[in-house]
């Protein structure tokens, strides 16, 4: 959950092959710290703004800057971070790729490069030994599913290994802007913070408006979508259909479709990870995915490689042995 520097002076260097996962004392500080900061804070900064109802009734500003930040950041992140980044499901131009990024760091979730990384080592081992948030790997019965789905929801970022990012991503390595960005991520953080309290002080001009706007279009933003995301990891990888094979547990939750973005297709896309959309049939709301057809009408973005019906037939599970979506 770091930037690039202190990934690379993450452990001493070692002769012979390179290492896949990192794992330091400097390493899990950095991991408390931003489990702290940023997955902590965000709970108490809604407590917060809770709590400041009694001070400053909600205003109709605080819940469009909740809003507005909320569907900012979550795109970043869907069409940015994942889709983008981690998977390289179309090609975008150069300020496409910079406002994504920047956009995807206000939401508090680890720098683009640090993201990426674990979201490939995700792929990679999913629900098998390596994987850093599988909910399917601390026991049988009750307790062993309650467990999971604490882990892989929100307790696995206090301490996890670290993947190499010269293993995990090089391609972003090599991407100068990209790297630049992921550099000032604290900075992205803080600037999402402060917008919507600037916002909120000027539209009441009021500091008390300022600070619930800082309250509900930061913390309380932050904390929705880090809840949500979250949910893909451990619910979607325990409950709900399952109409592809695929090698690991994926489920999707197409209830959860538009409040997600898309990213409750999360078998479809485990199924088709090279695929910009995840809902596949236009049918399937999908947001992240009009946001990329959008780019490409307006030629930002191009190259969208959607799975054809052959490829998509050949891993299709009988509905007779699973229930569609
Ligand atoms: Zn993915
Ligand atoms: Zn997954």
């Amino acid at each position: 959950m770091e930037d690039v520097e202190s990934t690379e002076s993450g452990g001493p260097e070692r002769p012979g092959p390179r290492r896949k996962v990192l794992s330091s004392p400097y390493l899990h500080k950095l991991q408390r710290r931003h489990f702290l900061l940023f997955d902590i804070l965000p709970i108490v900064g809604t407590a917060g703004a809770f709590a400041f109802l009694a001070v400053h009734p909600l205003r109709i500003s605080d819940v469009v800057l909740l809003f507005a930040m909320w569907l900012l950041t979550g795109l970043a992140i869907t069409v940015g971070y994942h889709r983008l980044f981690t998977h390289r499901t179309f090609k975008a131009t150069r300020s496409v790729t910079v406002v994504l990024a920047v956009l995807g760091s206000m939401a508090g979730q680890g720098s683009v490069i640090s993201w990426v990384a674990l979201h490939r080592r995700h792929h990679e081992c999913s629900d098998r030994e390596g994987d850093p948030h599988s909910p399917n790997l601390s026991g049988s019965g009750l307790a062993g599913r309650l467990k999971g789905l604490a882990h892989s929801h929100f307790l696995w970022m206090r301490r996890h290994e670290y993947p190499n990012i010269v293993h995990y991503a090089p391609d972003l390595l090599k991407n100068q802007p990209l790297v630049r960005v992921a550099r000032l991520y604290y900075y992205w953080v803080v600037l999402g913070l402060l917008l919507p309290a600037l916002i909120g002080g000027l539209v009441t001009m009021s500091w008390t408006g300022a600070a619930s706007g800082l309250l509900w279009g930061g913390f309380v933003r932050i904390f929705l979508l880090e809840h949500i995301v979250w949910a893909i990891n451990s619910f979607l990888h325990m409950f709900g259909t399952r109409p592809y094979v695929s090698r690991e547990n994926s489920r999707n939750g197409g209830v959860f479709a538009l409040i997600t973005l898309g990213e409750a297709w999360h078998n479809n896309h485990h199924a088709f990870p090279d695929s910009p959309s995840f809902g596949l049939d236009w049918y399937r709301l999908d947001p992240g995915f009009w946001l990329i057809r959008l780019l490409a009408a307006a030629g930002l973005a191009w190259d969208l490689k959607l799975p054809d019906e052959d490829r998509r037939a050949a891993k299709r599970i009988p509905v007779s042995a699973a229930t569609r979506a």
